[in-house]
């Protein structure tokens, strides 16, 4: 095992216990990213065209139908330029879908309303049955797992799925993007969120009463039975334009009064406290690190600038204790009770039952026939 060693082209460092570095001390994720995305991944013409065939497509398919294509928004940057872009560049009609899991910013509220009304798109907004989600939130909690956003997260796309089986929709799409997110969360820091094996193993364990109404999917689901079965396919439009973040916070803010929000996924309360904090401070894992290296690799922040960030704090004392308390009285149990998870031996997702030898080979299949570039690992 390395010293606290830290990659010499991004700042990804040993707390990935699973990173390594090469004989010029550049590590896995960077080489990764030169050797498998950046010859793969196109934004000028060639993108362009690639884009234009697969709006043909889409709209093809939604030829008189009241929209071609949904979007999953949160509210983030993602998410909102991607809506952005379809509707105003690619002339796309997408119904905008929003789960709501309980735990909207004011900032992600503002920013759908406010993107849906500029540009004049329909909105669905499916709730999250608010018992259940909490339940299974605490079981999380209680499991002593990193990857404790699991059931916002799964029930996102869940749901989507599920809408669009249900209104035979062919194509969603996301966010998703190589701009931002080349690097990856480690699967160590955070697991992966559709693996409904380990959702169940952790509410059967932990929770208290049964998921009735709460969205699942599985991998073979919806990798497989519904892409190649019923042909809903997910496509990633911001990886075929230039998808500059900054740039595009500054547009959406000017064009629609949208919001901008301190750092990637804080859209969401809970995932604020728990990027921000809990996962920081009870297993080390700062995902600013991933963040920043993907926008160092893709030429939007200097090294220089990530470490000087990076040597502030992930979260503000006076402001955390008030965001403590938020959070535990919102899943109805005493602060007291929340340090208590926190304090709690830390698990990893090997300690429950998973699929995850189903996802490395579905992974290495993908990579194979260059479906998927990059990846978790
Ligand atoms: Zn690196």
């Amino acid at each position: 095992m390395n010293q606290a060693q830290i990659c010499t082209n991004c700042v990804m460092d040993t707390t990935d216990r699973k990173v390594k570095f090469d004989e010029k001390g550049v590590c896995d994720h960077c080489n990764t990213f030169y050797r498998e995305i950046l010859p793969n991944w196109h934004t000028d013409e060639r993108g362009r065209q690639e884009l234009d065939r697969l709006v043909a497509a889409i709209q093809r398919e939604g030829a008189g139908r009241d929209f071609d294509c949904i979007i999953g928004m949160s509210g983030g940057i993602d998410s909102s330029y991607l809506t952005y872009v379809a509707k105003e560049k690619l002339g796309l009609r997408p119904l905008v879908f929003h789960v709501d899991a309980g735990w909207n910013s004011q900032e992600a509220v503002n920013n759908i309303e406010k993107l849906v009304d500029g540009l004049g798109l329909d909105l669905y907004t499916e709730v999250i049955d608010w018992e259940e989600m909490r339940d299974l939130q605490l079981a999380f909690f209680k499991s002593g797992v990193p990857h404790i956003d699991t059931p916002q997260d799964h029930a996102f796309f869940a749901m989507m799925y599920k809408f669009a089986e249900k209104y035979k929709v062919k194509y969603i799409l996301t966010g998703a993007n190589y701009s931002t997110e080349c690097i990856r969360n480690p699967i160590e820091w955070m697991y992966y969120q559709s693996d409904s094996i380990q959702l169940k193993d952790i509410h059967r364990r932990f929770g208290t009463r049964p998921l009735v109404k709460f969205p699942l999917t599985t991998i073979l689901r919806h990798k497989v039975y519904l892409r190649y079965l019923k042909g809903i396919q997910v496509v990633t439009p911001l990886n075929y334009v230039p998808y500059h973040k900054a740039e595009s916070m500054a547009l959406l803010a000017e064009r629609f009064g949208w919001q901008a929000y301190p750092q990637k996924h804080f859209e969401s309360r809970f995932t604020k406290f728990y990027e921000g904090y809990w996962l920081y401070k009870k297993f080390g894992y700062d995902t600013r690190k991933v963040q920043y290296s993907s926008l160092i690799l893709t030429g939007q922040m200097t090294r220089e600038e990530a470490i000087e960030r990076l040597a502030r704090p992930t979260y503000e004392g006076a402001t955390i204790r008030q965001e403590f308390e938020y959070v535990a009285t919102k899943l109805g149990i005493t602060v007291e009770e929340l340090q208590g998870y926190m304090d709690a031996p830390n698990k990893s997702y090997r300690d429950y039952r998973s699929q995850e030898a189903i996802y490395r080979v579905g992974a290495r299949v993908m990579r194979f026939f260059g479906l998927t570039l990059g990846g978790k690992r």
